[in-house]
């Protein structure tokens, strides 16, 4: 396997239009008309985002779900991504099918296709990248910035199970539930359709990487307002519950913990209804979780009193 036959048998397989079958140095794209380009990209490390003895194909496949959970949260639609491996030298063949078989998947799951990317081989450590394109109608992309006091906060589906799969080592659980936290934290569900269809209803909006916590930060610190949330509202999972009953220090990690990849936003009360038909249409659970006050920061309740974190979410340094 060289660096050309690596790419001619696995990745040009997964070629859109614009990448001329990945022979060319680069693609050409048309953006549709009066739509706009959204673009985002993140990358990967073997040993902090993953574990190294992961399935490639679903590592492949998470990669590019953290990718269209950026999208879904901007309300954009996917067009294509470029895909950067980092390879050790001694990465099998198998490994790479394995891998471009769960971009595979997933690009028909999602309806987005590969345009180009780099090769390399010689890092000590496995490293993946992965630039996403999407469009939106001109000037209609969500922003984190647009919160405005008197807005509710909602979020979408469920929150803590990724972060739960991770320190799932530290209690003893039944038997099945190890196995749907870590569904949750292995293949993410970017909502796309529940991003889309909150253009024109959210006021600010992204998506639950870091923490719930941490990322109500975000919102509160671009908006320039407090996010007050009630930890009684947030909406968790039956496995879930039963972890944070059995343990309620538990509830820090899964409002701290991150690696949700769900939809938080803000929308003004006058649009409740309009969001109810959002969420119905998409498929997506909505739960309200809070309001947006005069202020800055964000403020946990549980029973009434601001809760303290060691730390709201995950940062690298
Ligand atoms: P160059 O050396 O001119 O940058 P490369 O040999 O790196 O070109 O790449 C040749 C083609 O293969 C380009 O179209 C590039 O986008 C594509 N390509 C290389 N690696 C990947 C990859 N991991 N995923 C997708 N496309 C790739
Ligand atoms: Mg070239």
């Amino acid at each position: 396997m060289n660096e050309f036959s690596l790419i001619a048998d696995y990745f040009a397989p997964l070629a859109g239009e614009g990448a001329f079958g990945l022979k060319d140095d680069a693609a050409a794209l048309r953006v549709p008309e009066g739509r706009e380009l959204v673009l985002t990209k993140d990358a990967m490390i073997a040993g902090v985002h993953f574990f190294v003895d992961d399935a490639a194909g679903d590592i492949a496949r998470k990669l590019l779900r953290v990718n269209l959970s950026d999208l879904a949260a901007k309300g954009a639609e996917p067009l294509g991504y470029l895909l950067a491996c980092m390879l050790p030298k001694d990465t099998p063949e198998p490994w790479i099918a394995d891998f471009a078989a769960g971009l595979a998947r997933d690009q028909k799951e999602f309806g987005i296709t590969l345009l180009g990317g780099d090769t390399a081989a010689g890092s000590a450590t496995l490293c993946l990248s992965l630039t996403a394109l999407g469009t939106v109608a001109k000037g209609t992309m969500l922003r984190r910035n647009g919160a405005k006091a008197g807005d509710d906060v909602y979020v979408s589906g469920t929150i803590g199970d990724a972060a739960l799969f991770l320190k799932s080592g530290q209690w003893s659980m039944v038997s099945g539930q190890e196995e749907y936290l870590r569904q949750r934290y292995l293949v993410p569900r970017p909502r796309l359709a529940l991003g889309r269809a909150l253009i024109g209803v959210a006021s600010a909006c992204l998506d639950i990487s870091d923490g719930l916590a941490a990322d109500a930060g975000h919102i509160a610190e671009v908006s320039g307002v407090c996010l007050e949330l009630e930890a009684e509202n947030v909406p968790l999972s039956d496995v879930a519950r039963a972890c944070v009953a059995q343990d309620e220090k538990l509830w820090e990690t899964v409002l701290s913990g991150g690696d949700d990849y769900e939809l938080l936003f803000t929308a003004p009360p006058e649009k409740a209804a309009a969001l109810a038909q959002a969420a119905q249409k998409s498929g997506v659970s909505v739960t309200r979780i809070g309001t947006v006050t005069q202020g800055a920061g964000v403020i946990v309740r549980q029973g009434g009193q601001p809760m303290e974190f060691a730390r709201k979410g995950w940062t690298h340094f």
